[in-house]
């Protein structure tokens, strides 16, 4: 009958969906059993409750274990009370025990410091290594030294909540122009030699740097509170191929004034030749700690100008250096002006938005600073010789400022230079190659390898 209402092609289409359709429900009921039997039913094992625990367990998949959260929460019931879980509340000194130890190797007082044993021919040294290792030459093409960039900090954490975050702010900064300009990068976070704490860290550090590499060509050191803030801007390599010391300084405020400023040490560049060792072993006398420092700060600030009464600073002692002894160092000193190797970040900042609305990076002068250096500032520290909040927010921008270089390679740019956020500037395309980016930082000239030519 059903066959006659229906006809007998469209009765056998339906026993076969019948077929089909009783095989799926086969299929579902199998599945159900076997994840009743993995996540267990419920007390009463009803199909209700079996459903609505498969519901539960895929749901909980997605965004964490369930067995964890389970755990979580029992360790939360039974820890509330003395907050273990709690970041916020924990001591950090009690797992930075070692901080002040004892076991410091002590130096007779009476044997005059040195940096390590004496070195005088280093220049035929490190030549021989490099001759036995061509495949670390030290140049990466003609007017290309092999740089490496050395920076760092302190190894306890910043004395205030916030100055790690700016420290990872400087790094990231760092790392793009490095990534961007082919130049290696050191973060120093070890105390190599406890008489030379703080801003005489640097000394010990360089020597041993410039030693193990001998094919590193230049040392460029940076602070940890300067930025670069022109990611376009190629040091010009081969200005300098005569000289062994760069430094962001005028030669009248150093060898006419004695200036204590005519220079700045937060950003420079050093030869590795013998001509460095001998510069930073006249250089490190007046650096260790206590009583050598202070009576060397003395006569220092009688010495230089404007220099304000404090104990005895790279800085100060890279002017006397040079100013007594100018036939000896001069030579191979190069002051620069052009550019800033250092720029001082309370003359620079604030200018920012005149900068972006008549130049564009690639300058790295008065018109766009390659490096703004926030002395004085001391992020990681407890106190600094400006207001925090001045120089937080100055930081922010000079970072923003230089990370815009960044971020429009992809096509983005921070809302404002007080804003963490960004904003699209370009729209997505289905030719993603064909994006020119304006800087032309994705593939800078002075990024490329330079293969040897097959014969
Ligand atoms: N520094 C370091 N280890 C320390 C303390 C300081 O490597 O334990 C470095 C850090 O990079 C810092 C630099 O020494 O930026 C000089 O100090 P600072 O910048 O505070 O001096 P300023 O530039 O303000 O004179
Ligand atoms: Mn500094």
């Amino acid at each position: 009958m059903l066959e006659r209402c229906l006809g007998s092609r469209r009765l056998r289409q339906m026993q076969r969906a019948c077929r089909r359709g009783s095989l799926t429900f086969l299929c579902l009921f199998l599945t159900v059993v076997v994840l009743r039997g993995t996540i267990g039913a419920g007390k009463f094992g009803t199909p209700e409750q079996d459903l609505n625990e498969i519901r539960q367990q895929f749901y909980s998949r997605g965004r964490r274990v369930e067995p964890h959260r389970v755990l979580e929460e029992v360790q939360s019931t039974e820890t509330n009370n003395n907050n273990d879980n709690n970041y916020a509340t924990f001591d950090i000194s009690k797992i930075l025990k070692d901080e002040e130890g004892g076991d410091d190797e002590k130096r007779d007082p009476n044997i005059p410091y040195t940096l390590g044993p004496k070195i005088s021919d280093w220049d035929e040294q490190r030549s021989e290594w490099l001759k036995n290792n061509p495949d670390y030459p030290n140049f990466i093409r003609p007017n290309k030294p092999r740089v490496l960039l050395v920076t760092g900090s302190s190894p306890k954490p910043c004395e205030n909540p916030v100055g790690d975050h700016y420290l990872l702010k400087s790094i990231k900064n760092k790392i793009d122009y490095c990534r961007l300009h082919g130049i290696e990068i050191f973060y120093n976070m070890a105390l190599l030699d406890a008489e030379m704490a703080g801003f005489w860290a640097k000394l010990p550090l360089i020597r041993k740097l410039l030693l193990s590499h001998p094919e590193v060509e230049f040392l460029w050191w940076m602070d940890s509170d300067a930025m670069f803030t022109d990611m376009a801007f190629e040091v010009p390599w081969d200005r300098y191929k005569d000289h062994n010391f760069v430094m962001h300084g005028w030669n009248e405020m150093i060898y006419d004034e004695k200036n204590w400023i005519g220079l700045n040490t937060g950003s420079f560049l050093l030869r590795n030749c013998q001509w460095s060792l001998d510069i930073l072993d006249a250089w490190a006398p007046m650096g260790p700690k206590g009583k050598i420092r202070d009576e060397a700060g003395k006569v220092l600030t009688r010495e230089l100008k404007n220099r304000p009464v404090f104990e005895a600073d790279d800085q100060s002692a890279m002017v006397y250096l040079l100013a007594t002894g100018k036939e000896q160092w001069g030579g191979k000193v190069y002051l620069e002006n052009h550019y800033y190797l250092h720029g001082y970040w309370g003359i620079l900042v604030d200018r920012y938005e005149e900068m972006i609305e008549n130049y564009h990076p690639g300058f790295g002068d008065h018109r766009w600073p390659l490096v703004t250096h926030f002395v004085g500032c001391k992020p990681c520290g407890k106190f600094g010789d400006y207001p925090v909040e001045r120089c937080l927010k100055q930081m922010d921008r000079a970072y923003n400022f230089g990370d815009n270089q960044i971020l429009q390679m992809y096509g983005f740019t921070h809302k404002s230079l007080a804003s963490r956020r960004v904003k699209r500037v370009r729209n997505e395309s289905s030719n993603p190659l064909d994006v020119k980016d304006e800087l032309g930082l994705l593939h800078p000239a002075f990024k490329a390898i330079k293969l040897p030519t097959s014969s």
